[in-house]
């Protein structure tokens, strides 16, 4: 007979065995699945082979050994079949096959990984993606350094973590590229169902991120407790007005609203010394002729990144709760989005916390604080997840069925930070070998001096 008052959590402790060994299962589907999209492309890949030999006359020994080097008729006829086949668009069976020449061709680490398990089909995916304009013969050393991050970043994070080191790595300089791009500009509409499309923009990427901010102040502003619309709502609805009735209420209410853009100069290329891309919050390299132009629009570079220079206390301990200016803005650009794992909501719309709580000890410091979006902040201090502090402000979080994932910071290749508080004004003295050393970037919000978001008390 079980007695009555172990039943309660005993019941608890094979609930939590059954959902952990449940979530084992799923997690085991998914890799056999990145298994089997191996196996599949490595077949198609055949395939792909197989059409050329055919049209040569080859048997299948000899098509063994042919490239893919197809000509138009050949590759529609290959995709022509497999589409049939599958029942997928052509479009579908040629970015297959894409993927499957490339990864058995030029990227055997990444097919390696998906026949492991380790990364998904759309992680290949992606990597195919973004080697596909970078010379082949960099390929190698592309998929070397991007590998590791595809293992352990969900896809959205991959992309863009991908995206910039294309973006550092490729012959072309950015500008050049930018300006081609720029000649694709436009916008078009998309039918949706029910009454509704979709209206795109292709822009560049500054103002994108500079609409999107000032459509996010609007909508935050209309915040209320009588205000039935959601925060996207307010956004699609603000995009309506600003663009339809420029001359209305919101609209001109809106003009007193500067949209914030924070951007990562690298000091000799804002003085024209290199070609070194900037880094813009929200977004990643941008040519530095345009990073020039937006720093030139604004009267003074904050050189937040260099604490000799600004004379600005990085940590101020267990002196003060609040988090000062600077220090809030480096480690919003440091973390670029919010720290729980595959979380992409940007660090700027972010709450910082105290890692280890300040009621309970914790100081302001860069070592202590991290950028949580509200959900995130919520559940960290309202359920049994858990976070601690690693060094290199990697964050360990530990969810309630007690399985562990790390969180590292976005752009953590930043000075060494004094972890030590408080030094309230350090002096620039070119003989004193402890200080860091000089940065060579600057960084400025560019546009306006709109504050970041409060901290939430926790
Ligand atoms: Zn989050």
């Amino acid at each position: 007979m079980v007695d009555a008052t172990d039943a309660g959590p005993r019941r608890q402790f094979d609930a939590r065995a059954a959902f952990d060994a449940d979530l084992d299962y799923v997690h085991d589907i998914t890799r056999r699945q990145a298994s089997l999209e191996a196996d599949k492309l490595v077949a198609v890949a055949r395939l792909s082979r197989r059409a050329r030999g055919r049209t040569l006359g080859l048997d299948a020994e000899e098509s063994a050994v042919c490239g893919f080097a197809h000509t138009e008729d050949e590759k529609r006829l290959l995709v022509a079949e497999v589409g049939t086949t599958l029942r997928v668009p052509e479009c579908t069976v040629g970015s297959m096959v894409t993927d499957a020449e490339t990864l058995v061709t030029s990227l055997p680490l990444t097919l390696a990984a998906l026949q492991a398990g380790e990364i998904t089909g759309r992680h290949a995916h992606v990597m195919v993606a973004q080697c596909s304009t970078v010379p082949v013969e960099a390929h190698g050393e592309f998929e070397a350094a991007l590998l590791p991050a595809a293992a352990r970043l969900t896809v959205a994070q991959f992309t863009q973590r991908a995206r910039i080191y294309r973006e550092r790595v490729h012959p072309e300089t950015p500008r050049k590229r930018h300006v081609e791009a720029l000649a694709r500009r436009g916008v078009w509409v998309d039918p949706a169902a029910d009454g509704m499309a979709q209206l795109s923009v292709l822009l560049p990427a500054a103002e994108a991120i500079a609409i999107d901010d000032k459509l996010d102040q609007i909508a935050r502003s209309q915040r209320g407790p009588d205000e039935p619309r959601t925060h996207a709502q307010r956004r699609c609805d603000a995009a309506i007005a600003l663009l339809l009735d420029p001359d209305g209420d919101l609209a001109t209410a809106a003009r007193s609203v500067r949209p914030q853009v924070i951007l990562t100069v690298p000091a000799l290329s804002l003085l024209g010394h290199t070609e070194e891309p900037a880094e813009l919050h929200g977004y990643g390299p941008i040519d530095p002729v345009t990073a020039r132009r937006l720093t030139a629009d604004a009267p003074s570079v904050t050189r937040w990144l260099t604490d000799p220079i600004t004379g600005h206390a990085l940590s101020v301990g267990r002196e003060s709760y609040r988090i000062p200016a600077d220090l809030r803005l480096a480690l919003t650009i440091e973390d670029e989005t919010c720290r729980f794992p595959g979380c992409r909501r940007r660090a700027q719309r972010c709450e910082l916390d105290h890692v280890h709580a300040w009621a309970e000890g914790g100081d302001t410091s860069h070592a202590n604080l991290a950028s949580l979006c509200s959900k995130h902040h919520h559940l960290k201090h309202e359920s049994d997840w858990t976070v601690n502090a690693l060094p290199g402000r990697e964050l360990q979080w530990t969810s309630p069925i007690g399985r562990v994932h790390i969180t590292e910071p976005a752009n953590p290749a930043h000075p060494p930070w004094p972890e030590s508080p408080p030094s309230p004004r350090l002096e620039p003295s070119p003989s004193s070998g402890s200080e860091p050393p000089p940065k060579r970037s600057a960084s400025r919000p560019v546009g306006d001096s709109h504050p970041l978001p409060d901290d939430a008390p926790f």
